[in-house]
């Protein structure tokens, strides 16, 4: 797909990829539900508007994905065969790479270095998955009887894919290449944050030759279109990425229907530097595992514990590197810290941060708004560095999802590893020290579904995710995550010679 910029008055974006239809069963249509007014956070302009999807579209799809499936063949296809088109679905997406990239950037106001590697990653899982898919065995069991019995894996049906905005293309691959690998249709409800990257990554599964009605993308509102994909009764399971209130709410409906359904959820990770590590390098880490993404990340390294004796001089360090770092436009190549998505939500981070100082916390930082220049019209919040807080404080407690670290002062292993596990969260960890041993002592004892040893917010396709306790149910990612939209069944083929012994024989 070339980059066409010449109808749009955004440069390197393409003008069909603003345009007001949403994607319906295969049918491209204008959504006849509320209006959504996308807005460019780097300046607070509204750049484009789009009608979404109503809880009768979310019917038309479920239906059109039912048919589709079993209509096109889709569900029935031979693994390599669906490979083949997932493969497409990660050439068309690289081809598209730079076009996607300033879309989202458009969007979330992310900077174009993290949207192209979001869409670099995109591509990846659906070729990761497309592999996955052709080469997942079924498994001959150990016969316990005269059989030969085995275990086998149909696709489920329809697959209700729920988005957050903080990273659109790598949340929707992530949930569409295993769920379409396996044979299932997808209806994908994209945040109305950030609708346009998951359109028109339908455009793009459309042109590799995915069947129409296969693949459905309906925004709008959570409360209405969301919650009509999860309570209908025809889909067999959602996928959701989201805050842990609303995923809270989802997995009681789902209950309710007796429906699987995977939580990926909200986070406050703790990041802990002994004094024994690299501390350059420590900081460093820290920088990127809190900042990077302005903070808007689910795995965000928020609550910092520093070894006690280094505690000053680490946080000294780390806020000179916070100091240093450029807010600016996510188009602007030497951005470091882009702005947040919303007015609303900048501004319940600067209202977190106040009541944090009003407790008696201290703004080593960042904490005001910036109200001149050319960020005064975006919606910019500083790298923030805090300390004086506890670990049962609020403002360390509860996630922030923005560019605020609280850094906090341990005193040996045992400590650390108590407050690191007094939270009700259980997402990421970073552990920094040179002491190899005492690394993977603290990270088997954290709650935490993934732990980074001297790094941070690193990823791999191929490395299943978890969220433990508040933090998520299931796991996506890796090659089982096929499995996750399959489902599982037994064979009994019998081979003995006699009838099954049992009653009075003729
Ligand atoms: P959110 O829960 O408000 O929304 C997520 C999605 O759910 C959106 O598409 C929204 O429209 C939809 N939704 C909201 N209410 C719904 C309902 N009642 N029924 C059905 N759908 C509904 O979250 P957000 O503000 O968009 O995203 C930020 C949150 O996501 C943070 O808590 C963050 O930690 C979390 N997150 C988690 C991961 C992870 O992998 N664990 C990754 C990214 C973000």
């Amino acid at each position: 797909m070339p980059l066409v910029t010449s109808t749009s008055t955004h440069p390197g974006i393409d003008s069909r990829d603003l345009d007001d239809r949403i994607y319906v069963g295969g049918h491209w249509e204008v959504g006849a539900g509320d209006l959504i007014e996308s807005v460019n956070p780097a300046t607070g302009q509204v750049f484009a508007t789009l009608h979404g999807a109503t809880p009768a579209d979310v019917d038309t799809a479920v239906r059109a994905g039912l048919r589709a499936a079993d209509d096109s063949g889709w569900a029935g296809a031979l693994p390599h065969e669906r490979a083949a088109v997932l493969h497409r679905i990660g050439d068309g997406i690289d081809a598209a790479r730079e076009r996607i990239a300033r879309l989202q950037t458009l969007d979330t106001g992310k900077t174009l270095a993290e949207t192209t590697a979001l869409a670099a990653s995109a591509a990846n899982t659906f070729r990761y998955m497309a592999a996955a898919a052709e080469t997942s065995d079924g498994a001959l069991t150990t016969p316990r009887g005269p059989w030969l019995t085995m275990s086998t894996h149909r696709p489920m049906g329809v697959i209700g894919a729920i988005t957050p905005w903080n990273s659109p293309i790598a949340s929707d691959a992530q949930k569409l290449a295993p769920a379409l690998a396996a044979g299932n249709a997808v209806v994908s409800k994209p945040p109305v944050w950030a609708p346009w990257v998951t359109l028109l990554l339908a455009r793009i599964c459309e042109e590799a030759g995915l069947p129409r009605g296969v693949l459905s993308v309906l925004p709008g509102p959570g409360r209405t279109v969301g919650e009509a994909l999860v309570r209908h009764p025809d889909v067999a399971k959602v996928t959701f990425t989201g805050g842990t209130s609303t995923g809270r709410h989802l997995g009681r409906i789902a209950a309710d229907k007796l429906m699987p359904i995977t939580l990926e959820l909200g986070g406050k990770s703790p990041t802990i530097v002994f004094a024994d590590a690299d501390l350059e390098r420590a900081a460093q880490g820290v920088l990127y595992g809190i900042f990077s993404s302005t903070g808007q990340s689910c795995i965000a390294g928020s609550r910092v514990f520093v070894q006690r004796s280094v505690f000053e001089a680490f946080t000294s360090d780390l806020v000179r590197r916070a100091d240093r770092l450029r807010m600016g436009p996510g188009t602007d190549p030497d951005t470091d810290v882009a702005p947040m998505i919303s007015a609303a939500h900048r501004d319940s981070v600067a209202d977190t941060v106040a009541r944090a100082v009003a407790d008696g916390a201290e703004v080593r930082c960042g904490g005001t708004i910036p109200v001149d220049g050319a960020l005064a019209n975006g919606w910019y919040y500083p790298p923030t560095v805090l300390t004086g807080v506890a670990n049962t404080d609020r403002i360390s407690q509860e996630e922030i999802f923005g560019p605020v670290a609280v850094i906090i002062p341990f005193d040996g292993e045992a400590d650390v590893v108590a407050q690191a596990n007094d939270t009700v969260y259980g997402l990421a960890c970073g552990v920094w020290t040179e002491d190899y041993r005492r690394a993977l002592r603290v990270g088997d004892a954290i709650d935490a579904g993934t732990v980074w040893v001297n790094t941070y917010k690193q990823f791999s396709i191929s490395t299943p995710f978890t969220g433990l306790r508040d933090s998520g149910l299931g796991t996506e990612k890796g090659r089982a995550a096929i499995r996750q939209y399959s489902d599982q069944k037994s064979i009994y083929l019998d081979r003995s010679d006699e009838p099954i012994a049992w009653g009075r024989h003729p």
